[in-house]
């Protein structure tokens, strides 16, 4: 059983393998721990498998995973820690976004008794002006609504002790906000601030409506808000309608009919059809959610696996 995990998802990034082998290996080697590297291959296009198993070929400490297809980065990570057998994991991305360097941090935080320590980046200059403003506007709302406390900046840089890794295994969801049920499981933490670093090469894999997704994945996650908040929204609205029913029918009763009235028939039937759509859309959220719990597939499948000992 080796001290140390280093799990690292790979999806299109053959161009930046061998940096990433070359700034970790003397990191590493100064720690004086054994260490295994988990490499997931999360269904690149490109050639990452085979640059993967050309390092390996140099380090049998390099394990390697070939997912079936693309599962994504957060199945990448749960598959990653399935497989670890260290003492520790430590997530990170393999596009040099997360500097080897902070590692012995992380690592002496652990050897204090800090069970969960989590890197988190200092700024964001390397994200655009657009992603920066939905970034912060998700952590804001998450922070408001969700049922945890995740970490301003809080990535997927992270080191977490065997108990933590256990406990996060045993999560039976598969709707995977990593993040998020790091932080659910509780045990002592601590942070241990970073600079995000540029990409290495290649580009990133996310796109406006995959981060859209994903940050909607974690808010329904670890928040029931936006399903309970039509309750509310659906009382303020019908105390409303009573009240000016109401006045409506005294206003009849005294003066008598008079035919105009179209704008307030229109507002009212608008708002209330935006609404509801609205409220339906947020079931319905929720509902393709507990589909695919209810479903239970896998959360990825493993195409080919060296180095594991079979
Ligand atoms: N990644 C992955 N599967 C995916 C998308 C990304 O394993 O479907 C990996 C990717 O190779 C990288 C990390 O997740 O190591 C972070 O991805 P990326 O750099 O594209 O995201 P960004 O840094 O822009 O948030
Ligand atoms: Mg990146």
């Amino acid at each position: 059983m080796p001290d140390l995990s280093i799990i690292l998802p790979f999806h299109n990034e053959a161009t930046g393998v061998r940096d990433l082998f070359q700034r970790l290996y003397p990191v590493l080697h100064k720690l004086e721990l054994s260490y295994e590297l988990i490499c997931i291959d999360d269904g690149s296009s490109d050639a990452t498998f085979a640059a993967l198993r050309h390092e390996r070929e140099m380090d049998q400490r390099i394990k390697l995973v070939r997912m079936a297809r693309n599962f994504g980065k957060e199945a990448a990570l749960t598959c990653g820690l399935h497989l670890a057998s260290g003492n520790a994991a430590i997530t990170m991305d393999s596009d040099l976004q997360h500097p080897p360097e902070v590692i012995p941090e992380l690592v002496k935080k652990w050897q204090d008794g800090v069970e969960m320590v989590y890197a988190i980046r200092r700024n964001r200059d390397t994200d655009s002006e657009t992603r920066r403003f939905f970034s912060r506007a998700f952590y804001l709302v998450f922070e408001k609504i969700a049922d945890i406390k995740m970490p301003e900046g809080a990535g997927d840089f992270c080191l977490l002790d065997r108990k933590v890794i256990d406990a996060v295994n045993s999560l039976p969801e598969r709707n995977r906000f990593m993040k998020g049920l790091v932080t659910w499981v509780g045990f002592r933490r601590d942070v241990v601030p970073f600079d995000v670093a540029p990409r290495a090469g290649g580009a990133s894999s996310w796109d406006f409506f995959r981060l859209l997704r994903f940050a909607f994945d974690g808010l329904s996650s670890f928040s029931t808000l936006p399903l309970r908040i039509w309750t509310w929204s659906g009382a303020a609205v019908s105390l409303i309608a009573i009240a000016y029913g109401l006045y409506l029918t005294l206003h009849t009763v005294i003066y008598g009919t008079d035919v105009p009235g179209y704008a307030s028939v229109m507002v009212g039937i608008l708002l209330l059809g935006g609404l509801q759509l609205l409220s339906l859309g947020m079931i319905g959220e929720y509902l393709a959610r507990v589909f695919t719990e209810v479903k239970a597939r896998p959360v990825y499948f493993i195409a080919e696996r060296i180095g594991f000992g079979e």
